[in-house]
């Protein structure tokens, strides 16, 4: 074939446990046709995948859009772009995340398209540098954290911007399914230093096994309006007060769940708004406090957190803004980001387009 008709390099493509992330470079000088049109022309695609046109970013020579799907839905995306012949033009497309090496032998036979297996944590760290250095109002974080362990109160979302001789070294925390967790020296020198398996996909699994919801959105939504004090056993549920010698205030979460096991009947006056926010405000005080333990241990004042977890999931983002606050003494600092989930997809993309 000829090289200049394979268009699989205007894609980057990142298939994790739980969602597909792609990619897309829409070339000013290049034309491809009905692809195009059908990707730029809807912001859903079926039931099985959808853009969001928000993250949209315009680059020299071109824009680049921005796509999600669920993993289980990946067979009917393949069905769907087999059956519109999109995949005419493309012999090879860049892919990161497990998916990779899961489903290559599905692309291979259904569509004849070869995935270029590109390594996950190297496209994170491509794709979070080129928003860094590209994107003006990439970075925010919370300043004058003036709040509560459950991340309730008053603090301004702050766009902030690092001079890139001061970027390194930083701690990179992806909330993904499960959690990784990175000390990045420079654009080439990272370790995974831990992780831990209680991430965003134990939130979405445990909200769907304890609640009626069954979609991360739905879930969201509830958490907003959840109180997660019917559920939580609090620090004044067992003190009657503050524990006054440890400053530990009254409101003081002390066990995710606690009021559950000393209730005869646990689900009596609990909502399942309630046991929504009170998952996802466990969650995210364990990863806020390895990530901070983390920082620590490999000295680190800036702590980036990114993943899909924290898409529209503004009580999460704040929480950790909070408690890597509170627990540094002020000394860190946790930042996000617009593109949270779509490292991986936009590093595969990167590596093939320089
Ligand atoms: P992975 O690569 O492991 O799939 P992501 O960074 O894509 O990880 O994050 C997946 C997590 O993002 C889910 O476990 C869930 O907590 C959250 N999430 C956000 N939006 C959605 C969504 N629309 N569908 C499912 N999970 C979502």
């Amino acid at each position: 074939y000829h090289r200049d008709k394979d268009l699989g390099h205007h894609f980057g493509m990142d298939v994790g446990g739980t969602l597909g992330k792609l990619v897309y470079l829409e070339k000013d000088a290049v034309e491809l046709g009905e692809v195009h049109e059908y990707l730029i022309e809807n912001d859903k695609y079926g039931k099985s995948a959808q853009r969001d046109a928000n993250m949209m970013l315009q680059v020299p020579g071109g824009h680049i859009h921005f796509l999600r799907f669920e993993t289980t839905k990946l067979e009917q995306v393949v069905e769907f772009v087999l059956h519109r012949c999109f995949h005419r033009d493309i012999r090879t497309m860049p892919c990161t995340g497990g998916g990779a090496f899961k489903f290559s032998k599905l692309f291979e036979d259904h569509l004849g398209i070869n995935l270029q297996k590109c390594d996950e944590l190297s496209c994170l760290i491509q794709g979070l540098s080129f928003v860094m250095r590209h994107v003006p109002d990439e970075c925010y974080t919370f300043k004058n954290v003036s709040m509560n362990h459950q991340g309730m109160g008053q603090a301004t979302k702050t766009i902030i911007h690092t001079p890139a001789s001061e970027l390194y070294p930083f701690l990179l925390v992806n909330i993904g399914s499960g959690v990784s967790i990175l000390k990045v020296s420079s654009e080439t020198e990272y370790t995974r230093v831990s992780g831990t398996s209680l991430g965003g996909g134990t939130y979405l699994g445990l909200c769907k096994l304890l609640s009626k919801y069954k979609s991360f959105d739905e879930a969201m939504d509830a958490s907003i309006v959840g109180d997660s004090n019917t559920v939580d056993m609090t620090v004044g549920d067992i003190y009657g007060g503050g524990y006054s010698q440890f400053k530990l205030s009254a409101d003081t979460l002390a066990s995710s769940f606690g009021k559950m096991g000393t209730k005869y009947e646990p689900k009596v006056g609990v909502r399942d708004e309630d046991v929504a926010r009170s998952l996802l405000i466990m969650i995210t005080t364990n990863i806020g406090q390895v990530a901070y333990l983390s920082a620590l241990r490999s000295n680190t004042q800036r702590i980036y957190f990114c993943g899909n977890f924290l898409r529209q999931n503004e009580i999460a983002s704040r929480q950790l803004a909070y408690a890597i606050d509170y627990w540094s003494k002020s000394k860190m600092e946790a930042q996000f980001f617009h593109h949270e989930g779509f490292f991986g997809a936009l590093g595969a993309l990167l590596a093939h387009n320089p």
